[in-house]
């Protein structure tokens, strides 16, 4: 008898695919900065897109701006486009600052948007443009998304906002956090930590307002909130900078622009999610500021093991599906290896050298082979999930139609989440952020465990 060999069709294209378009992110970061208002130098539906997917998860009106490329523009180029986006928006939103991000149609036609908005300034400085008198601050973050994800975007966005408005100023003991693709709720807690020792800091981006403010009486073009531009320039002053995500490039990162170019010493770490990512980050809030973590963290990290204890019955031996960003997974992966839970498959969307070596490390109790997969879609992690058990898949709402196929629950987390309220509300940093992750993934399994049972339980 031949042994049967089942040979996995190869396909070209990405099917379904576990990551996002990198304007995307690109936007997000901009509206994390005060004033600012993204501007995509492409066609309208790269912005309806982008504006679609960030109000079914935020549920804020978020603006978008668009040079709104046609067929003329495709051949002739879109400099008077990008022109004419500049002056309507200085005169109508009168931005503090415009991010001009760039899509794949025009990355493919190969505009040269550096030099178009010298040249916009330049123009402006010699009073030719019907600008209104607004001279916002004009950033730009190159983003083809054929060739990266929206955290790429988020990164690069974040970096050009530093690299045009960071200065060497006085070093006042500031403290600079970079963010990563985190939640409104995560940016709050963050704002919260930062403020518990006392120090100057700059948290960037922060559209913890602006993407999930409170309602208005009148229609406000520009919501407020985010992080101040003056708080940017300072940047290049600050005694350190924390970078949450250790995905990030190496030279096209804020970090590291601001270590090379003001000597800003720089450490990158794995999101605070899980005891051990945790210990770190307030260890290094500790080191930079010189001062203890206040007293209520260090109770919220005593309620969080004991809340381990606790359930450690409903969770232990259980085994999960990972996916979404690099960081986020990373992070996943050694919170659940932490409770007991066995990751088989940790997938990002993202290609990345580092993923598997990330995931391994993170893996310290695991004794089960995981397979860590990066550059992958839905339609491939569905097929290695059905020859893997297993018992909740935790990601974003992408993840659904998995969770159906192999009928188990979904635990939402991270961006986005378009079949829920309150997706910008969901705390995963920190001591708290974890705790209510174990709940999460607690309660899921109890409720599942329930409508197996035939006879029901009303007390697990
Ligand atoms: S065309 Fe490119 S930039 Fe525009 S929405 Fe699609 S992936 Fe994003």
């Amino acid at each position: 008898m031949s042994a049967v060999t089942t040979v996995e069709p190869h396909y070209a294209s990405t099917r379904n695919a576990c990551k996002l378009c990198s304007p995307l992110g690109a936007c997000i970061a901009m509206r994390g900065i005060e004033g600012c208002i993204p501007l995509l130098h492409g066609s309208q539906g790269c912005s309806t897109y982008i504006r679609r997917y960030g109000i079914s998860h935020f549920r804020e009106p978020i603006d978008i701006a668009s040079s709104n490329f046609t067929e003329q523009t495709t051949i002739f180029g879109g400099k008077e486009n990008l022109f004419t986006a500049l002056d309507n928006i200085s005169r109508f939103y009168r931005p503090a600052a415009i991010g001009v991000a760039s899509t794949c149609l025009s990355e493919t036609i190969g505009e040269n948007l550096p030099m178009y908005i010298k040249q916009y300034e330049s123009e402006r400085a010699s009073g030719l443009r019907n600008n209104g008198g607004c001279n916002p601050v004009v950033f730009f973050a190159s983003t083809p998304s054929y060739k990266g994800t929206h955290m790429d975007g988020f990164h690069e966005a974040v970096y050009a906002a530093v690299s045009v408005l960071a200065k060497k100023s006085a070093n006042e003991g500031r403290i600079n956090v970079v963010s990563n693709f985190v939640s409104a709720e995560d940016l709050r807690h963050l704002r919260d930590i930062l403020d518990s020792f006392s120090a100057p800091y700059t948290l960037l981006p922060d559209y913890s307002e602006s993407l999930d403010g409170a309602s208005w009486e009148t229609y406000q073009k520009l919501p407020s909130g985010g992080t101040a531009i003056s708080d940017i320039e300072k940047m290049g002053g600050a005694r350190a900078t924390i970078c949450l995500g250790s995905s990030l490039p190496s030279e096209r990162d804020a970090g590291a622009f601001l270590r090379d170019r003001f000597g800003v010493e720089c450490e990158y770490l794995d999101l605070p999610i899980g005891i051990e990512n945790c210990d770190r980050f307030f260890e290094a809030l500790s080191r930079v500021s010189a001062k203890q973590s206040a007293d209520r963290f260090v109770k919220e990290r005593g309620r969080l093991i004991d809340a381990y204890i606790d359930g450690h019955k409903y969770v232990g031996g259980k085994r999960a599906i990972v996916y979404g960003e690099e960081d986020f997974v990373a992070a996943i992966a050694s919170f659940l290896d932490e409770i007991g839970v066995i990751p088989v498959i940790a997938a990002t969307g993202a290609q990345s050298a580092r993923f598997r070596e990330r995931v391994r490390a993170a893996l310290k109790n695991c004794r089960e082979e995981t397979e860590v997969i990066d550059d992958t879609d839905f339609v491939s992690i569905l097929a290695k999930a059905k020859r893997r058990e297993c018992d909740f898949i935790i990601g974003h709402s992408k993840g659904l139609y998995i969770a159906r196929e192999l009928g188990v629950p979904l635990v939402r987390c991270g961006f986005p989440i378009h079949d829920r309220i309150g997706a910008q509300r969901i705390l995963h940093l920190g001591y708290r952020g974890t705790l209510n992750l174990f709940d999460l993934v607690c309660n899921a399994l109890m409720e599942a465990k329930q409508d197996q049972a035939a006879a029901g339980y009303t007390y697990i």
